[in-house]
């Protein structure tokens, strides 16, 4: 009586692989995330490319330069759906079978009365992927110049996901043109979300501006460093202005402070301060950022609040101490 239940079970436990159907966007971008779990930044790669240019043994992080096989970069989402989806074809066909067996005992109890059993089969789910929602408008679409590979992202990134080229110098402007459309889009937010979610989304994304901005800059001198002197800087040494600033002044002979004005210079210091407070603090104003940044606005144990202008104001300072660096390199 369980003859197709029996089959179905059988098959299944036969089955070492179920393959998940992967949607792109709109536009034929695949999603994808860094596996490193420090890390886990996501971006998008053209689909042609990521079958064509890409290659199986290695693919970079676009932001930290992590290297892992081609599969290894699903997105924790993607993962999940994936699961979900191989969960439900099992049910599915775990459904249809006791549904085929639960016909055939109907059909068998009508020439057979003796066997009482009646099976009932409810549920099974519909098995699909929600649609990735459509390219948002902060994101950066760029070409990798060595290797043609087309890919996106949003914030501060720079390394080509196919052959790992820093390309830190023509993203730069590019980056700050997104980190400016992302401290202007709280009108729109407002306009399509409720206030509350408006209001935490628009936060989040000025937070994130701040952070990018300086891993933009950050990722910037990295390349014009190494490519003036050879050897790579410290780990995170341009996230710090007074050793990023040391550093230049041992390899251009320019400190920052003779690159740009010392009220450009101080402003710089207090955003870089804030930045740290959002990476590191949850944003909690404590002793050190108020003696480091010079910033008495705030009292310790306050919240830092970053308004669309702090952003703005701290990408056109940034950009401008970023070209003063690439003049000179
Ligand atoms: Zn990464
Ligand atoms: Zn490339």
């Amino acid at each position: 009586m369980f003859k197709n239940l029996q089959r179905e079970i059988s098959r299944l436990a036969n089955t070492t692989s179920i393959s998940v159907p992967l949607e792109s966007d709109a536009d034929g971008f695949y999603d994808k995330e860094c596996p490193d779990e420090k890390c886990l930044f996501q971006f998008k790669i053209y689909g042609d490319d990521w079958t064509n240019i890409v290659r199986d043994e290695e693919v970079f992080c676009p932001s930290c330069r992590h290297v892992a096989p081609a599969t290894s970069w699903y997105t924790r989402k993607q993962v999940e759906e994936a699961r979900e989806y191989a969960l439900n074809s099992i049910k599915s066909g775990i459904n249809s079978a006791m549904r085929a067996d639960a016909a055939e005992s109907k059909r068998r109890q009508q020439r057979n009365s003796f066997l009482s059993i009646t099976l009932e089969v409810k549920g099974g789910h519909d098995v699909a992927l929600l649609p990735i929602a459509a390219a948002e408008p902060m994101r950066l679409r760029t070409t990798c110049e060595a290797c043609q590979c087309r890919y996106s992202y949003v914030g501060a990134a720079f390394f080509c996901p196919s052959c790992g080229k820093n390309s830190a110098s023509h993203t730069f402007a590019q980056t700050l043109a997104t980190i400016r459309t992302a401290a202007n889009i709280g009108e729109s937010l407002r306009a399509s979300l409720n206030a509350d979610d408006a209001e935490v989304m628009t936060r989040t994304l000025l937070e994130k501006a701040m952070q990018d901005t300086v891993m933009s800059f950050q990722r910037l001198c990295e390349q014009l460093y190494e490519t003036k002197s050879g050897p790579k800087a410290r780990r995170n040494a341009f996230q710090n202005l007074e050793a990023g600033s040391e550093l230049w002044a041992q390899t251009i002979g320019s400190s920052y402070a003779q690159l740009i004005d010392t009220v450009t210079l101080q402003k710089l210091t207090m955003y870089f301060q804030q930045r740290h407070l959002l990476a590191h603090q949850q944003g909690i104003v404590d002793a050190d950022y108020i003696s480091r940044s010079g910033d008495a606005s705030y009292a310790t144990g306050q919240r830092l609040i970053i308004r669309p202008n702090a952003v703005l104001e701290f990408a056109d300072f940034i950009e401008k101490l970023g070209q003063q660096l690439i003049a000179r390199c």
